[in-house]
């Protein structure tokens, strides 16, 4: 069989979105199954009543109380499960998880909030900024194009989104029960970036808690006001006092090795006491500022 011109043309074009439609199903697919090279971690009590729930490297914590129970992060939308097992590994009821919270809405962090949320019903709470990107399944406008539009396209991203059912403001404190968490918007990664420093009791004595939002760029993810609000996010994470720090990535406050340690400490909470670690990690994120580093 002989194809004149415009058959030819009719073909190639035919098979051109064929391929991207392929591409498109197979992306969505991947990334319905990216773990990222996420495993499963043991979860453990940090001090009191703030325990780590997430995966090897991506985070989550929850945050027990008699009124409810609040998890920060929930991973991939892969990772959710892991965070669910450990929450029950625990002995906790993922029914007693009455608020959601987020560091930044990358699907590494934002991604499993959905099916914590539909198991749960728990509310979640977001910035503003942080909130428009939850919604819409990790979309953000400070994003490179190309990489934009596979979020559209699903190849990127989280579907279903969370629901957003909360705003809040910087220096809000989000309450359950005696549990009270003070959100600091720490922009620069991304514009809602958010830190959170709460309190908690190990037997006589109050611990404060750093959760601190990542504070590095992306190539991908860059804005006008970028260093600007990095340098103030610096300068306000300076200005917490920390006993305990965690950020959404286990490995950069060391999680592994202060779980090891804590197994055999006279005092199981003493090794995840680390005010160095905190100012070494803020000391590192404003060299990277310096010069110019993204990561
Ligand atoms: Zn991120």
């Amino acid at each position: 069989m002989r194809l004149n011109v415009t058959e030819r043309r009719y073909l190639a074009v035919l098979l051109a979105v064929l391929s991207v439609v392929v591409l498109v199903l197979v992306g969505r697919r991947l990334n319905a199954t990216k773990v990222g090279g996420q495993g499963p971690a043991e979860p453990f009590r940090i001090a009191g009543n703030f325990y780590y729930v997430g995966a090897s490297d991506a985070a989550a914590f929850l945050i027990i109380g008699p009124e409810g129970h609040v998890v920060l992060d929930a991973g991939y939308p892969t990772t959710a499960r892991l965070v669910m097992e450990s929450i029950e590994k625990l002995g906790f009821d993922i029914k007693d998880v009455k608020v959601l919270l987020n560091s930044e809405p990358h699907a590494d962090h934002g991604g499993g909030l959905a099916a914590i949320q539909q198991a749960s019903g728990a509310q979640l709470w977001a910035s503003d900024a942080s909130a428009d990107s939850l919604a819409s399944g990790g979309d953000d406008p400070d994003v490179v194009l190309p990489l934009r539009a596979l979020v559209w396209l699903g190849v990127v991203g989280y579907y279903p989104p969370p629901r957003v059912d909360h705003r809040f403001k910087d220096g809000d404190t989000i309450r359950v029960g005696p549990i009270a968490l003070t959100a600091h918007i720490t922009a620069g990664h991304t514009r809602g970036c958010t830190s959170w420093s709460f309190p908690v009791r190990d037997g006589d004595r109050v611990l404060n808690v750093v959760s601190a939002c990542d504070l590095g760029v992306l190539a991908t993810s860059q804005y006008p006001e970028q260093a600007a609000d990095r340098e103030r996010s610096i300068r306000v994470l300076r200005g917490l006092p920390a006993d305990i720090w965690v950020t959404c990535h286990a490995r950069w406050w060391g999680r592994y090795r202060k779980f090891v340690a804590s197994t055999t400490a006279k005092n199981p909470v003493e090794p995840f006491i680390d005010p160095e670690g905190y100012r070494a990690y803020l000391d590192a994120a404003e060299a990277e500022l310096r010069e110019g580093r993204t990561h």
